[in-house]
């Protein structure tokens, strides 16, 4: 096997600012004011908060340290499955911090917000292109809030029929967000079943649909890294009873350029800027899920709309039908002039994007199977999803797997997801990864495989290069230590 980047590398012990800091340490020196001092009143002010005292270098050290503790795009192949972790390029970084971008202010009037609400409006149009949807809103702040945003949409439109529709199918290949969104807005999520193709088949939706079900939230490509091909069919089933199609389009990845949601029935789509199109994400940082809808639609959007007038580009609010606002002013804004410029660098190579996204993920998933097991074994799309099951037979678990893949250097891949697959193990490689790279993945796979047979018991101690070994997998969510565990040395310095 070739040598994997793999992880020996240099970690610090790290303490807490407060442990380093020494009375008297100062991070820059001002030279001595010619202004005479006049204190402030103390009893105004209260006592200062007694934040420790560092130098300069203390503090560039810590926080770059800290920053090595960390696993990133940047730093190596990060093949998380359902969340399109590809590699941003720096330029749209750059863009998004022009300063008459960064330094622009959601309150100025619209006169003076001009170019903000140009690209606005012209980043609308070109997902409209991408999508075939003929109507959007940048304004959810994530894929969940598009999905809720989707089902306020979804009740304002059979509202506007005099209708009150209680349920929603959802299939078990969605992503898990869907009818925690459809539950949220007070629908019931009926479920149905995939079948042995791993997609939903025309016949099961029909044997559920009725005039009291609001329609239909399909994960498209699926989470089984499968394309939904019987969608049409689905579409005009849900259709003829009176009911919409909503297709969560996180994984667009797959498709840009190449279906058009618009065409295949779909009625309302969220799309993930932050996983396809351009915004670094995985620590919870601002995202953003436009959604996306047909033109009977429209008038349910939230609002302030953007639109073209004849001197400029202005906010409109005047649609007595929406949801409402969703977000404060437009979004988040920084995350949509990300997608934008990724968007006008691309070009028609979009469409490449995804025809390489496919490609390297059907590589490894011909390269992989027989040393994982493969359960859905036809032609996939961004994604596949392979199980422990030739492993258990060693004792060794997907979980084993994950945590020895960060000694050889990757972040672990999804895992125990999609639920439809036990000891699922889904890998995302995204087209942004070079051929050296998957083989490097693809060989460390079938090293861990051999691994499981010869020494299972390695396995279960993995990782043994990481900071930290096996972790209590539940206890950082039940007793969170937020602010860094305070030691005896710490309490001291904050008390005195
Ligand atoms: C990531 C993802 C979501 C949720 O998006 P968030 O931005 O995390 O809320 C929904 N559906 C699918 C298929 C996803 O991959």
């Amino acid at each position: 096997m070739k040598e994997t980047i793999g992880t020996s590398g240099l970690i610090f012990n790290e303490p807490l600012l407060w442990e380093q800091g020494q009375k008297g340490r100062c991070a820059l020196s001002i030279a001595p004011g010619d202004v005479a001092a006049s204190p402030l009143d103390d009893s105004l002010v209260g006592e200062p908060p007694a934040f420790p005292d560092l130098s300069e270098i203390e503090v560039v050290r810590h926080y770059t340290r800290l920053s090595q503790w960390n696993f990133g795009v940047d730093s190596g192949m990060y093949p998380l499955g359902s969340c399109t972790m590809k590699y941003n390029p720096k330029t749209n970084e750059r863009q998004a911090s022009l300063p008459g971008f960064a330094s622009a202010h959601p309150l100025l009037p619209q006169e003076l917000s001009q170019g903000a609400l140009q690209m606005t409006y012209e980043l609308e149009q070109l997902l409209k292109e991408v999508t075939g949807m003929d109507a959007i809103s940048l304004q959810p702040s994530a894929g969940a809030q598009g999905e809720l945003a989707g089902m306020l949409i979804f009740h304002a439109y059979h509202k506007s029929k005099g209708e009150r529709r209680t349920k929603i199918i959802i299939p078990d290949t969605a992503h898990g967000t869907n009818p925690a969104s459809a539950a949220l807005c007070g629908y019931k999520p009926v479920p149905v079943k995939s079948n042995e193709q791993g997609v939903l088949s025309a016949e099961t939706v029909a044997a559920v649909m009725d005039e009291d079900t609001a329609g239909i939230m399909v994960t498209n490509p699926n989470t089984l890294g499968l394309f939904e091909d019987h969608i049409r069919e689905i579409a005009a089933i849900v259709h003829d009873k009176g009911g919409l199609v909503y297709a969560d389009g996180a994984n667009m990845n797959a498709v840009m350029g190449i279906v058009s949601m618009g065409d295949i029935g779909v009625d309302v789509l969220h799309l993930n800027l932050h996983k396809t199109f351009s915004t670094p994400h995985g620590g919870g940082g601002p995202g953003s899920g436009p959604v996306c809808v047909k033109a009977h639609l429209a008038p349910f959007l939230p609002v302030p709309r953007v639109i073209k007038t004849n001197d400029g580009y202005a906010l409109d609010e005047d649609h007595p039908e929406s949801i409402g606002k969703l977000h404060a002013f437009y979004g988040n804004f920084g995350i949509t002039l990300r997608a934008y410029s990724y968007i006008l660098s691309m070009g028609p190579y979009l469409k490449k994007v995804s025809q390489l996204a496919v490609l390297n993920a059907n590589y490894i998933k011909e390269q992989l199977k027989g040393t994982l097991h493969l359960p859905y074994d036809r032609p996939c799309m961004h994604e596949c999803v392979f199980s422990d099951k030739i492993q258990q037979e060693y004792k060794v678990s997907t979980l084993d797997m994950a945590k020895r893949l960060m000694d050889y250097g990757f972040h672990p891949p999804t895992i125990y997801f999609p639920l439809v697959v036990p000891g699922a193990f889904m890998v995302e490689p995204t087209e942004t990864e070079t051929r050296e790279t998957l083989d490097g993945f693809i060989d460390s796979v079938k090293a861990i495989a051999a691994e499981a047979r010869e020494q299972p018991e390695r396995l279960h101690a993995a990782p043994e290069h990481a900071k930290v070994n096996r972790l209590d997998e539940t206890e950082a969510a039940r007793n969170p230590c937020l602010a860094g565990c305070p030691t005896d040395r710490t309490k001291e310095y904050i008390k005195g």
